[in-house]
């Protein structure tokens, strides 16, 4: 299959990439660069720098190449930005995606596996989440997510689309080898801040928030290692082109995890022992997120491998005590 994966230099769409590529996937990169890196990008794979608003450079790429599937991961993903400057969320990623999904019914692509989030559910009303919770997004990112997955669900109708929509609970970790990984301008995500703190980058961790009703009082989420998301992508895009329906799949694995168990495995794993400060609460975070995935496990065999957090934390300290600075493209 030939399969465009816009925000293929961004952490998620970079794995997948590599997972494409390694089940002989020919594979094509769409990324404005705005926030991906070009050093994520495997050498042999061509990146186009474009931007997905553009309709007809993109419906021209999708022609071109022969596209018959897009990944589209290209996207803002920061809850706390999104509630500062929700026009550059509506713009970035429902407008975007618009445009990109008008490429792709120009062109004539069948098949869209679409980047989504938990945050769609918001504060659920219990745990483990099922795909079939109201959805309840809390804060202006999970809003747009959930406009696109409206958006893929009535082009699936209207026109035949095939989609499907991966709805990620916290991805965590890094490639095997310690490769490619996460690197966030700002850096807000819990483990690369904890490792950053492990290598001296960052004198303390805060817990945000030490009173919520959790068995240790601090928050508790399902992390889920990037390259069993990457997996579950192209096991998505293979149920679709065997004819599975368009729908919406958790992906977690299933296990909550506190923020203390985190920093307790992140001393345990690198033996590096840091200061941790306890904080206020960050505003919109939910007490406790945890996917139930036994659709996505059910409809298409997907089975995480690598998502116990030992795994997922020294793949993510080979990622970055090899990478102190991340990728090599900052000013
Ligand atoms: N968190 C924390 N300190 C930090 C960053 C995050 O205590 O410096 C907590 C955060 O409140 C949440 C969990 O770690 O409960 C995971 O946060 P992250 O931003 O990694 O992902 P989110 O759950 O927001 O998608």
């Amino acid at each position: 299959m030939n399969v465009l994966v816009t925000g293929g230099a961004g952490y998620i769409g970079s794995h997948t990439v590599r997972a494409l590529l390694e089940r002989g996937c020919r594979v094509v990169v769409l990324d404005n660069l705005s926030r991906g890196h070009r050093g994520a990008v495997p050498d042999g794979v061509r990146l186009v720098v474009e931007d997905i608003h553009h309709v007809d450079a993109v419906r021209a790429l999708l022609t071109e190449e022969g596209i018959d599937a897009v990944m589209h991961f290209a996207a803002h993903s920061q809850v706390g930005e999104s509630m500062e400057k929700p026009t550059i969320y509506y713009d970035n990623n429902v407008v975007g995606s618009y445009c990109l999904l008008e490429a792709v019914r120009r062109a004539g692509v069948k098949y869209v596996v679409f980047s989504s989030t938990a945050a769609v559910y918001g504060e659920p009303e219990q745990t483990p989440i099922t795909e079939d919770m109201p959805y309840c997004p809390t804060n202006v990112y999970g809003q747009t997510k959930l406009m696109i997955e409206q958006m893929l669900a009535q082009f699936s109708r209207a026109y035949g689309l095939r989609y499907a929509a991966l709805r990620y609970f916290n991805a965590a970790g890094a490639s095997r080898d310690g490769s490619i990984g996460e690197d966030h301008t700002p850096e807000t995500h819990l483990i690369p801040l904890i490792l950053q703190t492990a290598q001296g980058i960052r004198d303390h961790i805060t817990i945000f928030g030490t009173d919520y009703p959790t068995e240790d009082g601090t928050c508790i989420r399902d992390y889920i290692h990037v390259v069993d998301l990457a997996d579950a992508h192209c096991r998505v895009l293979q149920y679709l082109a065997e004819g599975g329906q368009s729908q919406a799949f958790n992906l977690g694995s299933q296990h909550g995890f506190s923020v203390r168990d985190m920093i307790r495995a992140a001393k345990a794993v690198t033996g590096r022992d840091f200061a941790v400060e306890e904080g206020p609460r960050r505003a919109g975070d939910p007490a406790a997120l945890v996917a139930s995935s036994e659709k996505i496990r059910r409809l298409t065999g997907w089975q995480p491998q690598y998502s116990q957090i030992e795994t997922i934390i020294a793949d993510a300290w080979k990622w970055h005590s090899g990478h102190p600075n991340g990728y090599d493209d900052k000013a």
